[in-house]
């Protein structure tokens, strides 16, 4: 054994302990419980923007960290923070773009027409919109409903990931061109590269069209369609009943 893997030893030895101990009741007096419960549940997914070393018990204490975010220069127009909604647990989290001027007016995600289809989308999947978490890759509305900036997902990437590790899905759907780009590949073509299976931190990942997308071309819902019915297999659901025209 080199150095390195001694040290890599020791290191996993004392984190065995420190477990077994917390689970038998003992204290771990120089440990906080954020430092244990990171050692138990592994390292969320970079959490660090702009070197901060940031942990997260829950969702909650994630939306409240973020409630006064001024990072990017997005914070200066925004009415509300689309945080996100769904079930903390779901089985599968939507990630979208960025909210819209409906969404930045009431603070919840997918409100307006292209929600209005995403909640069929999961409804002819056998779920419901409460059974679910639907996101956004951006939590802030980009003005004039323009696409985000790299920069300005670069900022809101860490807490989307954080968001995603906090609830650990068994699937994640990308809806559409901008939030593959941020947790697939920045060279993502959604033409070419939705509807197979990618990860993120070994969560199985589905890209597809975005809801808004297929209002203007409804001839696309096909394709997200047989890229639903991927989900439903990995997921156990039956009844595919379609999105109709
Ligand atoms: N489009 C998105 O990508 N997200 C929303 O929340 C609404 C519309």
């Amino acid at each position: 054994m080199n150095v390195r893997e001694e040290v890599a030893d020791l290191a996993g030895q004392i984190k065995r302990q420190l477990i077994n101990s917390q689970e038998i009741g003992l204290d771990a007096p120089f440990l906080s419980t954020n430092s244990l419960n990171y050692l138990k549940e592994g390292p969320q997914m970079d959490v660090a923007p702009l070197g901060e070393d940031l942990y997260f018990n829950s969702l909650k204490e994630l939306e409240d960290f973020l409630s006064s975010c001024e990072r990017c220069r997005l914070a200066t127009e925004r009415k509300n923070i689309v945080f996100g909604e769904g079930l903390p647990d779901a089985r599968v989290v939507f990630v979208g773009e960025a909210p819209g001027m409906k969404e930045d007016l009431t603070g919840k995600p997918f409100v307006g027409q292209a929600g209005k289809l995403l909640t069929n989308i999961i409804k002819a999947m056998g779920l419901t919109r409460e059974e679910v978490y639907i996101c956004n890759i951006v939590k802030c509305r980009p003005p004039g409903n323009r696409d985000p900036e790299p920069d300005e997902i670069g900022m809101c990437l860490s807490f989307v990931k954080a968001q995603i590790s906090l609830i650990k899905p068994e699937i994640v759907c990308t809806l559409g061109r901008i939030p593959a780009q941020g947790l697939v590949d920045k060279d993502f073509k959604i033409t070419r590269d939705r509807g197979q299976w990618h990860h993120l931190v070994g969560i199985p990942l589905m890209p597809t069209y975005h809801p808004g997308y297929l209002l203007r071309y409804s001839q696309a819902k096909r394709h997200v369609w047989e890229d639903m019915q991927k989900i439903m297999k990995e997921l156990g659901l039956s009844d595919p009943r379609g999105l109709g025209d």
